[in-house]
């Protein structure tokens, strides 16, 4: 059954329409000065800034180290030349055959459904990739289902972008009916960091066609610190939930976010009791622009062992890294003390 909707609630895209996208903008929310904050100007050139509303709602007022704010404040210091760092960290490029696939593991693809996000976020690894290329049609995803067909050892596809949900769903549900129609396929994973940033993302129209869908579907939605997960995105997994959706989160260690015990623990703590299981903690890709997020994978290591030593194992998330070439992502040990 669908839930009925809360007619009184904003819509996603008037939300959407709403955010933030300058400093000048958001600092007064915030009660900060602008002027205590670093230049940006070059930063936003490169890389625009965006961040809804409610995820602002959800900043310490007055704290300029905001862990939700870091993610999301542009700064020159991205402009910085960084060696080892690059635009395609991942080198997605050598695996993109046809127009927004990207085939790098064998029973998956990866579709590139938008190059738009609801938010920027600062260390992406994709905030260099050539979207404007990769930008799929609507009367191109037959080329899509035309890719898999041709490759039947798929059963797994993968929505990503961009953010995905930021298509609409009356765009969504016809593509998703074209997918359940492919007997080969079983799942249908949908990578989104959209129902986080604006939890109203999860609307009936959206319950529909995951209703209607044959598929099992996996949400992985991306949070990287226990703040960013309030009541509203509970309410909204769980509707998710009733819907038979598997609700998971992938994050990113990031300097100056969530590069404590403490953080990691939390961030944890508050997914399960919002109904969501921690998944994948990534290191850092080395991508343009985001070496001030950079931690190393030692670090990493050494951090995850003393967040293993504080939580049960269903609780852990896989500590993760993307190595371009390898047929599967390298998961790291903790590094135990003892
Ligand atoms: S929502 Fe995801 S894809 Fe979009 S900018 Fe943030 S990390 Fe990148």
């Amino acid at each position: 059954m669908i839930p009925i909707q809360n007619t009184t609630a904003p819509h996603w895209s008037t939300e959407l329409a709403q955010a933030i996208k300058s400093p000048a903008e958001l600092m007064p929310l915030l009660g900060l000065s602008e002027q205590t904050l670093p230049p940006a100007a070059q930063a936003m050139t490169s890389f625009k800034m965006l961040v809804p509303r409610p995820f602002v709602a959800r900043m310490e007022y007055g704290n300029a180290n905001d862990p939700l704010l870091r993610q999301v404040l542009a700064d020159d210091i991205e402009m910085l030349p960084s060696a080892g760092y690059s635009k395609d960290p991942l080198e997605e490029g050598n695996h993109n055959p046809q127009k927004a696939i990207v085939h790098k593991y064998e029973r998956r693809i990866l579709v590139i459904t938008t190059g738009t996000c609801a938010v920027n976020c600062r260390y992406c690894f994709r905030r260099h990739f050539p979207y404007g290329d990769n930008q799929l049609a609507q009367k191109e995803w037959d080329s899509v289902i035309d890719y898999l067909t041709q490759h039947p050892e798929v059963n797994e596809v993968i929505l990503s972008g961009g953010d995905p949900l930021m298509l609409k769903d009356s765009q969504l549900g016809p593509h998703i009916e074209k997918l359940n129609a492919l007997p080969q396929l079983k799942r249908l994973r949908i990578h989104s960091r959209l129902p986080i940033v604006i939890p109203n993302r999860i609307n009936h129209e959206l319950l529909e066609w995951i209703n209607n869908s044959r598929l099992d579907i996996i949400l992985v939605l991306h949070s990287n610190h226990a703040n960013e997960i309030d009541q509203a995105v509970a309410e909204k997994v769980a509707l998710l939930k009733q819907a038979g959706v598997t609700v998971l989160n992938q994050g990113v260690l990031l300097k100056g976010v969530n590069d404590s015990v403490e953080a990691q623990v939390d961030l944890s703590e508050r997914l399960f009791s919002a109904g969501i299981l921690p998944y994948y903690m990534f290191t850092f890709d080395p991508i343009e622009g985001g070496a001030h997020f950079d931690l190393s994978v030692s670090f990493a290591q050494r951090l995850m062992g003393q967040v293993a030593e504080k939580l049960p194992g269903y609780l852990m998330p896989k500590l993760a890294k993307e190595i371009p070439g390898q047929p599967a992502k390298t998961v790291l040990a903790p590094t135990l003390s003892r």
